[in-house]
């Protein structure tokens, strides 16, 4: 007997040309949120797919069914299914505000938008594929920009499971989901003609890098970073203006000693005490600070493109100097900046890395996380 409520799930072709032709943006119009969608795990490119003709008798616009020719199984079809944000799917459903969107007003919104993700995808000829990095906090459902998205969102893998445990053990299981999450988005990639890939990254800062340090170097990366005050994520690609050139000051402190201490401060001072205090232990340092550190500094992906290149070029020719035995990081600094760090150390060229872990409750500030060898 055919159960009249049971729907057809949609086949995973279908689902894809969904999520393709709306450009994994919610379609509503006026909204430009990203969606992604917390599965079981790992791929999410889900969004919410919110029927124009509503699936059951008694639902929004179901009476409209007939006169649009739909047939009850017609209405799984993905002519009649729009992906949209969770707001704006609750929005278009609710008692009170479901009659402002009769079905004409509803199909002429998604044509629109998907002829407008159509012709973006025409005109930049870019897509891409999402990493969501982000185990601090809750896990979100979408991803807000700043500004208009500069490319068309193909997919999303993501780990959001919030970080928790700060043990040892906690920190080699970390290590090992970085490693599972890094070889199946590589394999992701193999498999579809990808131009760019976007990483919204918000974690503890020793798993960052370490993610940038299991990133293939091979891609153009995209790296976002939060903006806590806006809710939403930044990075240059299109806001090149009013950047104001980083000033970096540079000290270096060298005695000969085996270990070299890297501190960075970005938003925050790593102060030389605390790392005294943590390496118990003689050690030469190199320290850069930004002219004015701070929380609310929101870094340009071209600005940690600068900071990286000049972390490389002095710690680089200080190994080939003093040939240390171990190198420790301390990083006070924006997430995004965390990951293209990872990304520029060479494990052949600066041997064991120590990463560290800053708690201003704890004493010692620092605690050792585990090393990138
Ligand atoms: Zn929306």
């Amino acid at each position: 007997m055919n159960n009249s409520n049971s729907r057809r799930p949609l086949t995973s072709a279908e689902e894809k040309h969904l999520w393709m032709v709306s450009g994994g943006i919610c379609s509503f119009e006026g909204c430009s949120k990203r969606l992604v969608v917390s599965t079981d795990g790992m791929l999410t490119n889900i969004g919410i797919k919110a029927h124009i003709i509503g699936h059951k008798k008694g639902a929004a616009r179901h009476e409209y069914m007939d006169e649009y020719n739909y047939t009850q199984d017609e209405l799984e079809d993905i002519t009649n299914l729009m992906l949209m944000c969770y707001h704006h799917s609750k929005l278009i459903d609710d008692k009170v505000t479901k009659e402002q969107f009769p079905p004409a007003r509803l199909f002429d919104m998604k044509e629109k938008h998907e002829k407008w993700v159509a012709s973006r995808l025409e005109l930049y000829k870019k897509n891409s594929i999402a990493l969501i990095y982000k185990r601090l906090g809750p896990p979100i459902n979408d991803i807000e920009y700043e500004l208009e998205a500069p490319y068309v969102l193909l997919e999303a893998i993501e780990e959001q499971n919030e970080f928790v445990d700060f043990t040892p053990q906690g920190w080699e299981k970390g290590k090992r989901e970085n490693e599972h999450l890094a070889r199946m988005f590589n394999q992701r990639l193999k498999n579809q003609s990808i131009n760019t890939v976007e990483i919204f990254p918000l974690s503890p800062i020793p798993l960052l890098v370490h993610m940038g340090f299991l990133l293939t170097d091979t891609l153009t990366l995209s790296i976002y970073q939060f903006n806590r005050e806006k809710q939403n994520w930044v990075n240059n690609q299109y806001a090149e203006q009013e950047q104001t050139p980083i000033q970096l000051e540079k000290v270096i402190c060298t005695n000969g000693e085996k270990e070299l201490a890297i501190l960075l401060s970005i938003s925050g001072s790593v102060q030389l005490a605390d790392v005294k205090e943590t390496l118990n232990r003689d050690f030469d340092y190199v320290s850069l600070t930004i002219d004015n550190p701070s929380v609310k500094r929101i870094l340009y992906q071209s600005e940690c493109k600068i900071i990286q290149v000049e972390i490389k070029e002095i710690v680089e020719q200080l190994i080939q100097q003093y040939d240390y035995e171990k190198i420790h990081l301390f990083y006070a600094g924006p997430a995004g900046l965390a990951v293209e760090i990872g990304r520029g150390i060479n494990p052949r060229m600066w041997g064991e890395v120590c990463l560290y872990q800053y708690d201003r409750r704890m004493k010692p500030r620092y605690s050792y996380a585990f090393s990138l060898i």
